[in-house]
């Protein structure tokens, strides 16, 4: 009777490498960036140690660096001076994140510039979309808002332009006037299957973007739904999307793995605010190994199928195996 011994395979590092089943490339991390309109609002952000708010020029020195290390694509998201409730500075050609994508393009023609697509940061009221009279987003309005939006990202020359809001319809509809405008190049990332989480507190910090009344559940999908997560993805992709996002990652890596199998377009996955701070607080106080727990929690993330993972950590990431 022959022992079978799967630990001949574990004895050392050269041949658990050769064994290795999954590894993460650090050109298939996004470095999320946040950019403040005005000076006074760049600084850190306490609740994501490590991340700041940066200057539009910051931005562009921040970039240049993690390029040089290998992380070639960003996603970024607006701090705007003024907000009100139309989300003006959203779609404003001289707005915060226009210009930081006419800048970054400037600087390193190659980068990947993602632009979130979204009016919570440009909203008086917080909420991602336009209120009817009740208080309650409108979802056809504000699909012309994202539209809007979208347009003067693509006219300030982003690659990617990433809708975060979850309207119904808005992929179809922010594709066509895309194409109209002869923007046929630019990739549309969806946030398909965004979840009503928990876990986006220190966001809302860093992006000045909590809702003043009410929450975001009559948009964002339900935690406890799995299917509907694929159906919406199916949608997004029927409606043009060339890749599409699950978010948060950690505790949806299970919806990950089923997209994965169901949906043949890259698939990305958002490792959120909340997962960052939370293995932040651990690893300062010294409860984990910091970069065993982050390479093992951004291979969870590749394992479970994500071909793309935006995330906080992939500067951290870069530099460590720079
Ligand atoms: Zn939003």
């Amino acid at each position: 009777m022959i022992t079978l011994r799967p630990r001949r395979l574990r004895r050392g590092e050269v041949v658990r490498a050769l064994v290795r089943e999954h590894r993460i490339a650090v050109d298939q991390l996004v470095q999320p960036i946040f950019v403040a309109e005005r000076a006074s609002d760049a600084g850190p952000i306490e609740a994501m140690p490590g991340i700041a708010r940066l200057t539009v020029h910051e931005a562009v020195d921040y970039a240049r660096e993690i390029f040089a290390l290998g992380v070639r694509s960003v996603l970024l998201f607006g701090i705007p001076a003024q907000k009100d409730a139309q989300a003006s500075g959203s779609y404003a050609t001289d707005g915060v994140v226009q210009q930081t994508i006419v800048a970054l393009k400037r600087a390193l023609p190659e980068i990947v510039v993602m632009a979130d697509v979204c009016a919570c940061e440009y909203t008086d009221h917080g909420h991602c979309g336009l209120l009817d009279e009740r208080g309650n987003v409108e979802n056809d309005a504000t699909v012309q808002l994202l539209v809007r939006i979208a347009r003067s990202y693509a006219g300030a020359g982003a690659d990617v332009v990433a809708p975060s809001d979850m309207m119904d319809g808005r992929i179809g509809a922010i594709r066509a006037a895309l194409d109209c405008d002869a923007y046929t190049g630019v990739a549309i990332m969806a946030y398909s299957a965004k979840y009503a989480s928990a876990f986006y507190g220190p966001f809302r910090e860093a992006a000045g973007s909590a809702p003043q009344f009410g929450d975001r559940r009559s948009y964002q999908m339900d935690p406890p739904n799995a299917r509907e997560a694929l159906r919406e993805i199916a949608l997004d992709v029927e409606q043009g999307a060339d890749i599409v996002m699950i978010k948060p990652g950690l505790p949806y890596l299970d919806v990950v793995r089923a997209a994965r199998d169901r949906f043949d377009v890259p698939l990305a996955v958002y490792n959120v605010s909340g997962e960052y701070a939370m293995l932040q607080g651990a690893i300062q106080r010294g409860w984990l190994d910091g970069a065993r727990a982050v390479d093992e929690l951004l291979t969870s993330f590749v394992r479970a199928g994500a071909d793309i993972v935006i995330t906080y950590f992939a500067a951290d990431y870069a530099r460590r195996h720079a």
